[in-house]
């Protein structure tokens, strides 16, 4: 008999193919308890329907499973992403939230594909379609693969870098929720805020405290720390700015599919001795 419990690793941000991850609900929640995961959270780009066929599986194989999302945000001339942890899937403020945001999505990847066509890109709506697990979900990553599968470009960093940044032809602006609306409806559901990958977003100081205080103010709870989307040098920086502004500090993946950037599930290492994570007091 073994009396080792195993060690705690847990994983709090990545997607199936709800959004634009390349695995099943099922299938990803297997990897990541392959992987070592003892309890994760599943964080789909703007809906949760991948959460309830997660936490069936999660629960057949014993490992702990927690409700996210990760929602798209228009602050200012930034597009930042905030993680919801604990929410209720099912509550009517996030779930008319979510739906409102999603709404603009395919109206967005009519505009891709007409900027991606005026460079000789044809076909690639449909070809967008083919990739996505989820047609309300329909996003970049999914216009990155097709582009991949026919052998246009070498890997989806490389499309995005060519073709889905500001400044590129398939690069359509959008207007996501409000950084108040998104940590609204999660505090609304009862969840907790995260900050996704604060080191992406490109900002000087002056404007990532004032992006920290504002969330603060919110009710906002914790940033993200370890993420597959950090240097290793970021850890301590933004460990250092949660304990300024009081937040808790997360850690995650990321994972969107095996061989796809980013690290894979799991596979991270620990949160920076000086952070209080945002998991302190959930099995108080
Ligand atoms: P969307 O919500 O359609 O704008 O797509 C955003 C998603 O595209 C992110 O969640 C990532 O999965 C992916 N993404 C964004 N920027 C990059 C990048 N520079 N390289 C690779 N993937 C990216
Ligand atoms: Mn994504
Ligand atoms: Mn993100
Ligand atoms: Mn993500």
């Amino acid at each position: 008999m073994n009396l080792v419990a195993p060690p705690e690793n847990y994983d709090l941000h990545c997607h199936s193919n709800a959004s634009d991850g390349g695995l099943s609900p099922a299938d990803l929640v297997a990897r990541a308890h392959g992987q070592g995961v003892t309890t994760l959270a599943l964080t789909d780009h703007d809906d949760v329907v991948g959460l309830a066929p997660a936490r069936v599986v999660a629960e057949s194989l014993g490992m702990k499973f927690v409700n996210g999302v990760e929602i798209s945000v228009t602050w200012g001339a930034h597009t930042l992403h905030i993680v919801g942890l604990n929410i209720d899937p099912e509550h009517p403020v996030l779930v008319a939230g979510l739906a409102a945001i999603r709404a603009g999505r395919g109206e967005r990847a009519v505009k891709m594909a007409e900027g991606l066509r005026k460079v000789g890109i044809v076909d690639s709506l449909a070809g967008a379609y083919l990739h996505a697990g989820n047609p309300n979900l329909i996003g970049r990553m999914h216009f990155a693969r097709y582009l991949v599968a026919q052998g246009l470009v070498k890997d989806t960093r490389t499309v995005f870098k060519k073709y889905l940044v500001k400044g590129k032809p398939g690069y359509v602006p959008h207007q996501w929720a409000s950084l108040t609306d998104a940590v609204g409806w999660i505090n609304a559901s009862g969840g907790q805020a995260v900050i996704a990958h604060p080191g992406r977003y490109q900002m000087g100081s002056a404007k990532m405290h004032e992006l920290l205080e504002q969330f603060k103010s919110l009710d906002g709870a914790g940033i993200e720390v370890v993420t597959g989307s950090h240097t290793p040098e970021q850890y301590p920086h933004f460990a250092n700015l949660a304990n300024r502004f009081a937040l808790l500090c997360s850690r995650g993946s990321d994972f969107h599919a095996p061989g796809e950037g980013y690290r894979d599930i799991g596979r991270l290492p620990p949160l920076p001795d000086n952070c209080r994570p945002i998991w302190y007091d959930w099995n108080k």
